[in-house]
């Protein structure tokens, strides 16, 4: 492995995500001399010294990011504002704010005014994940074969954009710049909408009566049970993405409503051939996702 991209790496919120890079830092090496973990509660940070995967803990973030040339926001969204704020006077000039948040155009509007002109922003969001959350559940392979995308502002310095592409490719990871709100819309449709859906259909399952609820948890079928491992998501979380993405997500919402629509009419008809072509439509898409690696 190459020399250590950074001396000092911050990591403020060690959730899923923030803890799995941690572990990539402790047991591939290459990515950090020394990692610092901050969050808000001490019960988190206790957990993270037990498990090892930080070098130190600090409950105030701009404790944690003094003197770190690479910062990572590893909280949920709708906290970076607040964060951003606060860490902001402390970041050490030259230092690369970065983060991993799952939209974009939001985090750039809350996160860049608070960035010092001599530091950099560099935005990227790692599509790779689980249902779980916490520092227990991370792992360091979670980004092997993932995408990471970086979404750079026109003005963000190519040298620092290059650390942190870097940065993922040590974690597993391959990585793609794409302009922000290109983002969003690419999230919102194969991401932030399947976990609306997921989230509604155990909604409309619980709802039903008593009785019936019983059926369904007990006859379970693989459709109702991969909604429900999807629906298992971390609630803030979720709700920070769909506030923050709200103008894609509807957009993606209102063309799936249509299309839902279409093959409600099929149905009613009993347009068979319609039904066919949809059902396979979507086993080319899962063929395509096998034969990508990304199933
Ligand atoms: P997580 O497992 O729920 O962890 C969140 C972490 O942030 C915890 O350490 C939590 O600790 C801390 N935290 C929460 N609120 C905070 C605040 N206001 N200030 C500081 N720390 C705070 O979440 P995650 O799954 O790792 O997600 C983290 C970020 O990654 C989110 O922005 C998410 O959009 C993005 N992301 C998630 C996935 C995924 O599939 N999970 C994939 C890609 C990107 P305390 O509660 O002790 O503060």
């Amino acid at each position: 492995m190459a020399e250590t991209l950074f001396r000092r790496l911050a990591l403020l919120g060690v959730g899923l995500i923030g803890s799995s890079v941690a572990r990539v830092a402790k047991q591939r090496g290459g990515l950090a001399g020394e990692v610092v973990a901050s969050a808000r509660t001490p019960r988190t940070l206790d957990r993270v010294m037990e498990l090892g995967i930080a070098d130190r803990v600090e409950i105030d973030p701009a404790r944690a990011v003094a003197d770190a040339d690479c910062v990572m926001l590893c909280a949920p969204v709708g906290a970076f504002r607040d964060l951003a704020e606060t860490i902001g006077p402390h970041l050490a000039p030259g230092a690369i704010l970065t983060d991993v948040g799952s939209t974009k155009v939001s985090v750039i509007r809350d996160v860049g005014p608070f960035v010092p002109p001599d530091a950099h922003f560099v935005p990227a969001h790692p599509v790779a994940g689980t249902e779980y959350s916490g520092p227990e559940s991370g792992f360091a392979s979670l980004f092997d074969n993932r995408w990471t995308l970086i979404t750079p502002l026109p003005d963000t310095d190519p040298e620092a954009v290059e650390r942190i592409a870097e940065l993922w490719r040590r974690c597993g990871s391959m990585v793609e710049v794409m302009e922000p709100a290109h983002h969003d819309r690419v999230l919102a449709i194969v991401s932030h909408l399947p976990h609306l859906i997921a989230f509604t259909i155990c909604g409309t399952a619980d709802d039903l009566a008593d009785e019936t609820r019983q059926e369904v948890l007990r006859f379970a079928a693989s459709g109702f049970r991969d909604f429900t491992r999807i629906a298992a998501s971390d609630p803030t979380m979720w709700r920070d993405i769909f506030l923050n993405n709200r103008e894609a997500l509807l957009e993606m919402l209102a063309r799936f409503v249509e299309d839902a629509q279409a093959m409600a009419r099929a149905v009613r008809w009993g347009d068979g051939r319609y039904i066919e072509d949809k059902v396979e439509r979507g086993r080319k898409i899962r063929r395509g996702l096998i034969e990508l690696r990304q199933a």
